[in-house]
């Protein structure tokens, strides 16, 4: 066949001395328009061809990653790609004519992201992308989805077996993601898994980590309804702040000295010293209002007994078997769907200050959380926390919250 490009190749050989260094024009102009139209043949057959497409979410804000520089408030932070978190999410259960739905709940999802305090301020370190995946099925007991999460009358019974891990990781090895790694486990990359069950709807969620079928890498999993609940445990090791054991005394001990890697949202003394969260106590610099009802034991963590959060509400609380306020019944919900409690925005600030490089370049985390206290007053007086707990404590006491009888105070 006698083609544009070996015509000008002949022609070449006819005065090879002559037009050595000259480009063959013709055969440039016919090789960028053959890329091209590869590139969108290659585009429109992907989605046959199974190579799914990346749905990028909120790119302006994560394409040169960034932390808010907390010295200057009209200021960013330039960070090092490797040192950016890469949020990847998944949909089980999405059928192969829902695609559309799938990139609207990945947009949703993101949205819902950048609206909480402190993603929203921290919303320059997170690369946020959807994944397409369609499943036969919807996701069920049956494990036919694409990744074969097991749900039964509303909620995930198993999010770990040998088909859903296998699917996870393949998901991830398909994909250029940030695989840097604290021991095995990935300390840049998470995974939401939104989930369709047969209602259509989310099923009741939970925070899981998988291992990789070789045992070489492990990545934390926020699976189902509520993920940003469950992507607070994934991403920030956040605890549940509801009772789940009523009547059971939880056997811990309290945490002293406090580490970056461990410090926890729940508290495990009385002590007024000991409890990590006491610099937000009523009386401290950034809560002077004695009568606050922020920063007080209030009761659960799992167990009923000898463990106590920061505040009423929280994302991070839930129902299970939670007290209402008069503590006359149980199965009370006391998640506050719009915002952290102040110690558990702290502990993702903290964390993600490490992640993003701004700690210093320690692997102790007792000195790392002491780094982190000597940036504290930095990030409170950026995020405006003396100010935004005062307008909290203006809503608890038009709530009448010190009217409850699920709290103590430090001793
Ligand atoms: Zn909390």
């Amino acid at each position: 066949m006698f083609t544009t490009e070996s015509h000008c190749l002949a022609d070449r050989g006819k005065s090879q001395e002559a037009d050595r260094d000259q480009p063959c024009r013709t055969g440039i102009v016919s090789l960028v328009t053959r890329c091209w139209l590869l590139l969108v043949f290659c585009s429109l057959i992907s989605p046959v061809l199974g190579q799914a497409p990346l749905i990028s979410v909120g790119e302006e804000n994560w394409q040169e990653p960034w932390v808010p520089d907390l010295r200057h408030p009209d200021r960013q932070i330039a960070i090092p790609l490797e040192r950016r978190v890469d949020v990847l999410i998944l949909g089980d259960g999405y059928l192969s004519a829902e695609q559309t739905q799938f990139e609207q709940d990945t947009q949703k999802w993101y949205d819902r992201f950048v609206s909480l305090t402190p993603f929203r301020e921290l919303r320059g370190a997170f690369r946020v992308r959807g994944l397409w995946k369609p499943s036969q099925e919807r996701a069920a007991a049956e494990q036919k989805s694409w990744f074969h999460t097991a749900v039964d009358t509303g909620k995930v019974v198993n999010a770990t077996s040998a088909q859903t891990v296998a699917a996870v990781f393949a998901a991830l090895d398909e994909i250029e993601i940030n695989r840097a790694a604290l021991d095995r486990r990935l300390s840049h990359a998470y995974v939401v898994m939104l989930i369709k069950d047969a209602r259509q709807r989310n099923p009741s969620g939970v925070s899981r980590r998988l291992t990789s079928p070789d045992r070489q890498r492990q990545v934390a999993v926020a699976f189902g309804a509520d993920s940003h609940h469950e992507f607070g445990h994934a991403y920030s090791g956040l605890r549940d702040e509801y009772i789940n054991q009523p009547g059971k005394t939880a056997q811990h001990p309290p945490q002293q000295p406090l580490s970056l890697f461990t410090v926890s949202n729940l508290g495990y003394t009385r002590s007024a010293e000991q409890l990590p969260w006491s610099h937000l106590s009523p009386g401290s610099p950034v809560n002077p209002d004695r009568a606050s009802l922020i920063g007080l034991l209030w009761i659960g963590g799992g167990p009923e007994e000898g463990v106590w959060h920061s505040e009423a509400r929280c994302l991070m609380n839930g129902t299970h078997e939670n007290w209402d306020l008069q503590k006359t019944r149980r199965g009370v919900g006391l998640r506050d769907r719009q915002r952290f409690c102040f110690w558990c925005e702290e502990i993702v600030v903290a964390r993600t200050w490490h992640r993003t490089g701004q700690l210093g370049t320690s692997d102790n985390g007792e000195t790392l959380w002491q780094e982190w206290i000597k940036i504290r007053p930095q990030y409170q007086k950026m995020f405006q926390v003396p100010e935004r707990i005062q307008r909290q404590n203006t809503a608890n006491a038009d709530a009448r919250l010190e009217q409850a009888r699920i709290f103590e105070r430090p001793q």
